[in-house]
């Protein structure tokens, strides 16, 4: 059977390791060349590599449009021009108006908001030329749920769901397609690092009772929407959120 995005080259961001990891793998399976990029995830990225040599690794921050330029410039020069950009490399810090904290918010929102515009910047006469394909990666926090100490972070997530439809419009003419992916709680070092077994249960368990399948997502499964997205099977789509979030009933556009 043919692959869904054969011959494609993808870069996803922040793909070293949980969803972006799961996606970089969806796509090498379904026959594109995929670049990923890391920050400080050096350990994460030589285990990608060492287990999937045909990776092609590249080190940026996404917040620091130089970073990002110079990224996109060897990218171009290694690899060639890129057909899909996985905006996927974001942060979160829980922090409320008790514990404000400018450095955490400022970071959320230089990493999750100008990140994605950053590559977009760094891409633009790539995704030109192959009438790319945009999928950013935001979260059901941007639409509206009831976690507490989330509220930044969901703010910095709301400002990548009108990026994605600005975008849409504003590149209407190059025949590039901009989508976003909203998941719910998964499983990965953003949502369990430093917690203790007992501290982890608890939390699946608040989302579970707030979920209408009853159950929290894996990675592959936001890998999947992305996959969607990513290949011709989303063709007449543009400017979209996919929430992926086994239904979460805390979504404040639905009450509590
Ligand atoms: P993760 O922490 O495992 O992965 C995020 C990756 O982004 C890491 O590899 C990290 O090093 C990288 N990154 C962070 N700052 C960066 C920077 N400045 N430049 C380049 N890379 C950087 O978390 P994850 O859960 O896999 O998150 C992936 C995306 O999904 C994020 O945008 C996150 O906000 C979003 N998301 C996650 C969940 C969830 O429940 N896990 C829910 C909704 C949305």
């Amino acid at each position: 059977m043919a692959k869904r995005i054969q011959g494609k080259l993808a870069l996803v961001t922040g793909g070293a390791r949980g969803i972006g990891r799961s996606i970089a793998l969806s796509f090498l399976a379904e026959g594109a060349k995929v670049a990923v990029n890391f920050n400080r995830s050096d350990r994460d990225a030589a285990e990608l590599k060492k287990e999937f040599p045909d990776i092609g690794l590249f080190q940026a921050d996404v917040s620091d449009f130089t970073s990002v330029k110079s990224m996109a410039d060897i990218i171009h020069d290694t690899m060639g021009e890129i057909d899909i950009l996985v905006n996927n490399a974001g942060i979160m810090y829980l922090c409320g108006w008790e514990n404000y904290d400018e450095m955490m918010v400022n970071r959320m929102f230089s990493i999750n908001q100008l990140g994605p515009i950053n590559t977009v910047r760094a891409f633009l006469s790539d995704l030109k030329k192959t009438r790319g394909n945009v999928i950013n990666i935001t979260s059901n926090a941007g639409i509206g749920t009831s976690a507490d100490n989330t509220t930044f972070y969901a703010i910095s997530k709301a400002g990548v769901i009108m990026l994605t439809k600005r975008l849409a419009f504003d590149l209407r003419g190059f025949g590039i397609r901009v989508n976003a992916v909203a998941p719910g709680w998964i499983n990965t070092e953003m949502t369990t690092g430093g917690k203790t077994q007992d501290q982890i249960n608890d939390t699946i368990k608040w989302f579970r009772e707030r979920t209408i399948l009853g159950m929290t997502g894996k990675t592959e499964d936001i890998a999947k929407a992305v996959l969607f997205l990513a290949s011709e099977d989303s063709s007449y789509m543009t400017g979209q959120v996919m929430v992926i979030d086994g239904g979460r009933t805390d979504n404040l556009t639905h009450g509590i």
